[in-house]
């Protein structure tokens, strides 16, 4: 993979980059076509990476449709798809490991101690092998789109990351390979994250600028759905993570959830045109 991308960097060829775990949907397919429209060349990386599990979560089951992510990509007209196996990327002398620092342990990182260090160290792997200029990611998981940008900025990495709006089913619910594990009834349900980080996004438009207010007010719509436990709600500075002394556009409010055993993840930026 790393001969072939060098190969197409010294002809002159732009790269971007768009890192998967496979089982491919609509999120996925406009990272690629966003990509597609800026490169020459289009990589999709496609590996369900086990550093960024934590053992008690879905690594075993994760779903792995290789043959129609393949099919899939074919379509959509990607240059290489690099499906490595798991020892190929931590062959048994693997030692090093990316060290995400304080951003990782909140959020996310509080309920998937691991998680981030796990993501990071595949990713500048990833890079290494693949030489995108861009990178993609999806808005869904915004706090990985502010560690990957943390690690190029810490460690000098030549890429671009390129954040991409999240992608939703037509009632709200953010697309994700996690939806499968959904049973139909809390299928019904999983929207009301989508209906309540949109309520408090409208909140802000309309003039309330304290996080605190804006949280209860997405909690407060979030105890309205039966069966669903609240994780955390926040309204965070989309670099440091912190909560702002008053939100300001561009800020972000991220919602975790569980639906049963599924947990869901979602965010709305506020300010922002798109909702
Ligand atoms: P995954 O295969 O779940 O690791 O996701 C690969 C990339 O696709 C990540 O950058 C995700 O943030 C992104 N992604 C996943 N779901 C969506 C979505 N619904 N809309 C946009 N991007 C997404």
């Amino acid at each position: 993979m790393q001969e072939q991308a060098v190969a197409w960097r010294h002809a002159g060829d732009e790269i971007g980059v768009v890192p998967t775990m496979g089982a491919l949907h609509a999120g996925h397919d406009s990272l690629v076509a966003r990509a597609r429209r800026e490169n020459q060349r289009v990589i999709v990386t496609v590996f369900v990476n086990p550093a960024q599990f934590g053992p008690n979560e879905d690594f075993a089951r994760y779903p792995r449709p290789f043959d129609q992510d393949r099919a899939r990509l074919e379509a959509l007209g990607v240059d290489a798809i690099f499906h490595p196996a798991v020892d190929q990327i931590y062959p048994p002398a693997f030692k090093t490991r990316v060290d995400p620092g304080p951003l990782a342990e909140v959020l996310e990182g509080k309920s998937r101690p691991g998680h981030f260090a796990g993501v990071l160290t595949v990713v500048l792997k990833l890079f290494n092998l693949t030489q995108p200029k861009r990178a993609y990611f999806g808005q869904k998981d915004f706090q990985q789109v502010v560690l990957v940008r943390q690690l190029v900025r810490d460690f000098g990495l030549p890429v671009r990351i390129v954040a991409v709006p999240t992608v939703r089913h037509t009632d709200g619910l953010a697309i994700s390979s996690r939806n499968a594990y959904l049973d139909p009834g809390q299928r019904q349900l999983a929207p009301a994250v989508h209906h309540a980080i949109t309520e408090a996004a409208h909140g802000f438009a309309g003039g309330e600028t304290d996080p605190v207010r804006l949280e209860a007010l997405t909690r407060e719509r979030l105890a309205a759905t039966p069966g669903l436990v609240l994780d955390y709600v926040a309204v965070v500075d989309d670099t440091t993570l912190s909560r702002p002394a008053h939100a300001i556009p561009g800020n972000v409010l991220a919602v975790a959830v569980k639906l049963g055993s599924i947990r869901l993840i979602d965010n709305v930026v506020l300010g922002a045109e798109r909702l």
